[in-house]
């Protein structure tokens, strides 16, 4: 079996199958696992499904304490008109893992979980598609990007979610503090020239809201593809994780689509289900109620989102349970479905790959008038540190070209 793409859902793919008996190869463009990625946090969602994802991936026979992760039932949610609340459950809404090389990263658990069930993985290789069994690239295109800044604080472990369209126009913006190392990130889901000032000004915001301390270390970032294809299995090729379109429409959370398409992927393989049938019925439904949630995210501005906030407080306060809210929004409900063809055709466009697939996608939206400000003087600031820490030998993993 070959697989392209040595990332979550090629390593997940990878491990069922090696985990009975096949022989599998796979080839890996970088020369690591994470390499795509620079130390930046992320989280995995505990709420498109009742079911801990921690179970689910034992179950599978892949182990979440091969990495380091720490969960979180409790975050800041901060509204557009800067009124911080906490969304708080008891139980774990997510999970923050690191993304990149170092041993404590998800990436290199997975890398090791692959060898120790007998996967030969060949890094920094380049092979022809039309020569692998499946598909785990991650994205091509750019639909969206996310970037941040890696610091030092003092902070003690915290995660902050900001709905603020002028810092994060369309999206939200971040701040994840794990072990005395803290992310800020913006992501912007309108397409602009000179994005590092949203980042600067983002960054401005947090210092003004929390006592951090902060110490840059390096820029890192990242673009997301959201995309659904008409198949998942295309000439007996199968596209798992965000090259088979598996993303997260609404926030972008498609760690834990990756890692379910490629497990259910290695046991289609292995005839334990049909993976056409299974994402149809599994995971995309949840992909599309998201990409309703972005379709109407995108109708909105700030006003819209402190609606959102201000609804997601109230049914916490009605329902004693912070997490019920993302997990309602995920519901594919006939609403959702009624409003599905108009999704369609008032968001998405279509395409065809080089290799005939067609398919319907999120393009990257263009700026709006309001994207367009001065900065502040604490954001110039920011900018100014940023380029000090730059002469010092701070690197940028990530271009919006990327
Ligand atoms: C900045 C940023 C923040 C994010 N935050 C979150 C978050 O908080 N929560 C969450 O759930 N998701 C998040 N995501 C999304 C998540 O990272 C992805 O959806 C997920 O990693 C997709 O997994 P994958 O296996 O499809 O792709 P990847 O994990 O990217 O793996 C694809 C692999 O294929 C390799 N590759 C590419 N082309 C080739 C080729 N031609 N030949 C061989 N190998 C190739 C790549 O180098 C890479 O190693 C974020 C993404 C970004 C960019």
């Amino acid at each position: 079996m070959d697989i392209l793409g040595a990332g979550l859902s090629g390593l997940s793919a990878a491990i069922v199958l090696a985990s009975s008996g096949k022989d599998v190869h796979v080839h890996e463009v970088r020369q690591d696992s994470g390499a795509r990625f620079d130390g930046d946090f992320q989280g995995i969602e505990n709420w498109t499904s009742e079911r801990d994802f921690f179970d689910e991936m034992r179950e599978w026979g892949l182990d979440p304490e091969s990495f380091k992760s720490d969960p979180f039932g409790i975050v800041d949610l901060v509204h557009p008109d800067d009124v911080i609340t906490q969304p708080v459950t008891d139980g774990v809404a997510f999970r923050v893992v690191e993304r990149g090389t170092d041993d404590h990263c998800i990436d290199q658990g997975f890398k090791r979980m692959a060898i120790e069930a007998g996967v030969k993985i060949h890094y920094g290789v380049k092979v022809d598609p039309s020569d692998c069994d499946i598909i785990a690239a991650g994205p091509k295109e750019s639909s969206a990007v996310a970037f941040g800044e890696i610091f030092e604080t003092n902070h003690p472990n915290h995660v902050t979610f900001q709905l603020n369209d002028k810092l994060a126009p369309g999206a939200y913006s971040y701040m994840i503090i794990i072990d005395g190392i803290g992310l800020i990130c913006t992501c912007l889901w309108r397409k602009q020239r000179k994005s590092s000032r949203f980042l600067d000004e983002t960054i401005a915001w947090y210092e003004r809201h929390y006592d951090l301390d902060r110490k840059p270390i390096k820029r890192v970032g990242g673009k997301g593809d959201f995309s659904i294809p008409n198949k998942y299995v295309s000439e007996g090729r199968y596209y798992v994780g965000e090259a088979g379109g598996l993303q997260d429409f609404m926030w972008g959370f498609g760690m834990r689509y990756a890692i379910t398409s490629g497990v259910l992927a290695g046991k289609s393989i292995l005839g334990e289900l049909d993976y056409e049938q299974e994402v149809r019925k599994r995971l995309l439904p949840l992909v599309k109620s998201s990409a309703t949630n972005r379709f109407l995210m995108n109708r909105m501005g700030d006003r819209g989102f402190k609606a959102v906030a201000k609804y997601w407080m109230r049914d916490q306060h009605r329902t004693g349970d912070g997490l019920r809210f993302m997990r309602l929004i995920y519901k594919p409900g006939i609403l959702r479905r009624m409003m599905w063809p108009f999704v369609r055709l008032g968001m998405l466009r279509k395409g065809t790959t080089p290799d005939g697939r067609s398919y319907v996608r999120m393009p990257f939206r263009r700026a709006l008038k309001r994207d367009d400000w001065e900065p502040s003087r604490e954001a110039e600031l920011v900018a100014l540190e940023w380029k000090m820490k730059q002469n010092e030998g701070g690197r940028t993993s990530f271009q919006a070209g990327d």
